[in-house]
């Protein structure tokens, strides 16, 4: 394929992607494919010589859409969204195409600024201070990384860097057990050790306790351990779960302990003023990360890192040698100094295209109807004496059981569940919560509607 090639058959991977997106709600949303099937439709060495585009774009058609799990699918109601509207698919394919390398403001001029000025933009969206400013990650599983780094060395003094953590006495990172598993991969990952990171009971609304941090925090001190910083749940994975802020930086502040706050799938929400009840005193934290590729549209990779003062993440992770210096360095930011890799994609751009084709009120509408709509499905299953709500909505997620009389409700709702899946109109998936086995339902897909959303009732109704 040379470049004159290229108009042909990025016009027809645009036709083909047309039609993908106009008919995936009519497949299973998840394939029906047995573990190797389809690495044993390819050959086992790559071609000597060249082959025909024709034949390798008819193996992609043949092969590939239907052995795969469909996010984009309008009945996808597992995990969390991942999502990709229109327009930041189109604005990826700009991006296909300049291909930039974004590491420093030389390499990547017009991506370094508008990568500035989309932080800005989401954080006045998100109704957060301006003193934020912050940088575009890969994953929210990165910007923890940067963050627990970042309360590792402001522990150290910025010594860990030089001695590493030989001879220090361990670091301590404090949060609820309804945290996602990127808080424990941090602390591995970071030196830190799994066993410092302390998982705080919650109470009944499933928020730290505040109190408990605090016996936790001095009773490592008296232990000569060093607390290094919180990291605060705003929308749990697992059940949706929400810490009190507020009481969190109260306790944060007092022993000067770094904090940061994963907002990654709920922060999108925030983008409607009477969702941020769900994270007051937001404004005095450290760190906050939230995923637009979750919930607001923007297809990953899309994690968005705010920062009340980068100054500390830039001293940890940032590095200059000779080969990187510019004439204009302090004039201009170098995003590779705020992050992890070195090399950086020109992620902001489907941030421009998607707030501007759609509207801040299409986006606020957008997850409006989702939790509008999740609330009247949750209370549709609530009013059928057969399944049991086992936690409420919080905004777009709640889950529940089968629990036909007579029956061990763990093992029916694994039962149904997989039927559920195995027929393939509607993905759902589990998480353990309290010891018991519950589904989780969770709506967030930019094109659905409450038809698709309804449509669980049904399948429930059908499937038992
Ligand atoms: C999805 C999720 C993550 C991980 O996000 P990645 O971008 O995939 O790393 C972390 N925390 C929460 C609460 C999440 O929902």
């Amino acid at each position: 394929m040379e470049i004159i090639d290229y108009k042909k058959w990025s016009n027809r991977a645009t036709e083909w992607g047309a039609d993908y997106l106009q008919n995936v709600g009519k497949k299973p949303v998840r394939p029906n494919i047995t573990p190797g099937s389809i690495a044993s439709l390819l050959p086992s060495n790559p071609p000597e010589d060249a082959e025909d585009p024709e034949v390798i774009f008819k193996d992609f058609e043949n092969i590939v859409p239907d052995a795969m799990t469909h996010w984009q699918h309008p009945r996808f109601f597992a995990y969390f969204p991942s999502n990709a509207s229109v327009a930041s698919i189109i604005a990826e394919q700009l991006v296909n195409t300049v291909a930039a390398q974004c590491m420093l403001w030389q390499t990547s001029p017009a991506a370094t600024e508008i990568e500035q000025v989309m932080v800005q933009w989401l954080r006045s969206a998100l109704g957060l201070p301006e003193h934020f400013t912050g940088t575009i990650h890969d994953a929210a599983t990165t910007a923890t990384l940067s963050a627990v780094l970042t309360m590792r060395e402001l522990a150290l003094g910025h010594n860990g860097l030089q001695e590493g953590l030989f001879q220090q006495s361990p670091l301590r990172i404090y949060a609820s057990a309804q945290t996602h598993s990127s808080i424990d991969k941090a602390v591995r990952i970071s030196g830190i050790g799994q066993k410092n990171l302390i998982k705080i009971e919650t109470n009944d609304n499933f928020e730290m306790r505040a109190d408990l941090l605090e016996q936790a925090i001095l009773s490592d001190i008296a232990n000569n351990l060093k607390p290094a910083g919180i990291i605060i749940c705003i929308g749990g994975t697992s059940i949706g779960a929400f810490d009190d802020v507020k009481s969190i930086i109260k306790i944060a502040k007092k022993y000067r302990l770094y904090t940061h706050v994963d907002a990654a799938w709920a922060g999108s929400a925030m983008i409607c003023p009477e969702y941020r009840t769900l994270w007051n005193g937001i404004e005095d934290a450290d760190s906050i990360v939230f995923n637009p590729h979750k919930w607001l549209g923007a297809q990953a990779d899309c994690s968005v890192q705010f920062l009340s003062d980068p100054t500390a993440q830039i001293n940890t992770l940032g590095l200059r040698p000779d080969y990187l210096q510019t004439l204009e360095q302090d004039e201009v930011t170098n995003f590779n100094e705020w992050t992890i890799p070195l090399g950086r994609r020109f992620r902001a751009l489907k941030l421009w295209f998607l707030l501007r084709a759609y509207g801040l009120n299409g986006l606020r509408n957008m997850i409006r109807n989702h939790i509008k709509w999740v609330e009247d499905l949750e209370e549709k299953i609530n009013s059928n004496p057969k399944f049991k709500v086992i936690t409420n909505s919080r905004l777009a997620l709640f889950t529940f059981q089968y629990a036909p009389v007579g029956e061990d409700a763990n093992e029916a709702t694994e039962v149904l569940l997989k039927k559920i899946n195995n027929d393939g109109t509607i993905y759902l998936t589990q998480t353990m919560h309290e010891d018991q086995f519950v589904i989780r339902m969770t709506a967030g897909q930019f094109y659905c509607t409450r038809e698709d959303i309804m449509t669980v009732y049904d399948v429930l109704e059908n499937l038992t």
